[in-house]
């Protein structure tokens, strides 16, 4: 059975008030796979989507971490914070933190190690942009991404990781990436983990395509071989496109 996370990513969208709103709404949609679905909201929002979504089996994930476990960082989230509230899952290395808050490498690779001591599934984002890709340099890109980000991880630890293919070009541009491309890029993802790692570490690990995923393009991209879900921005704002997409993930398991 083929597995699949699809999981929404809301970033500086919603009050607490809308938040609740959504989940249940979207609780009453029964969706038929909830345990693969998950909403990652900005950091005020968690407790109460956690509560709305108690015993649904949706999960819940934060956008972003420090990887300081504590101290002098004004502004900032720990782990700890995170684990209190018992969310699932965190968004790493999204193109947005990477381009307006320089984000690196170092930092992604340090933020997925205190992730996973405390249990937390690192959602990391990877992808190239318009430039390199027109260069055809996407791949060596992508890779270099990986190889840095991955670094010091046992295969254990690997295949707990959620990699988000997300080229930078197609990412709220309403630009896909065709599903070919996307297909591609996700297969040389797992060709990768495999070589880093190996067979079974790759086989386990979820890969997602982010960009511009809509109910009109999901069908076509989830059926993949090695399409595992989405990251999905703009559409899981919206309970109706969102569920759509959910609802089609579950029938192509
Ligand atoms: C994202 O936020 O990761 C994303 C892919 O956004 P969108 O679906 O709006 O392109």
């Amino acid at each position: 059975m083929k597995r699949f996370l699809i999981a929404g990513n809301w970033k500086m969208n919603k009050t607490t008030a809308e938040a609740v709103q959504f989940a249940e709404e979207l609780k009453a949609q029964n969706l038929p796979n909830p345990e693969d679905v998950a909403i990652m909201a900005p950091f005020t929002q968690l407790q109460a989507l956690k509560d709305a979504f108690a015993g649904t089996g949706i999960s819940v994930g934060a956008e972003n971490v420090h990887y300081e476990r504590s101290g002098a960082f004004t502004g900032e989230i720990s782990v700890d914070m995170l684990k209190e509230i018992g969310v699932e899952y965190c968004v790493i290395g999204h193109s947005e933190r990477r381009q307006y808050f320089n984000e690196t490498d170092e930092a992604v690779n340090r933020k997925i190690k205190v992730l996973l001591e405390e249990g937390i599934i690192p959602i990391l984002c990877v992808g190239e942009s318009l430039e390199t890709r027109e260069a055809g340099q996407e791949q060596l890109f992508v890779s270099q991404q990986i190889t840095a980000d991955f670094e010091g991880l046992s295969a254990a630890d690997a295949a707990k990781v959620v990699i988000a293919y997300e080229p930078v070009w197609a990412i709220g541009t309403g630009k896909t990436a065709s599903p070919d491309q996307a297909e591609e890029m996700c297969a040389f993802i797992r060709g990768m983990i495999e070589g880093l790692y190996d067979a079974e570490t790759a086989d386990q690990m979820i890969i997602q395509y982010g960009g511009s995923m809509k109910p009109a393009n999901a069908r076509d991209l989830l059926s993949k071989k090695d399409i595992n879900g989405g990251l999905i921005g703009g559409a899981s704002l919206k309970v109706k496109d969102f569920t759509e997409i959910a609802k089609i993930a579950a029938e192509l398991k």
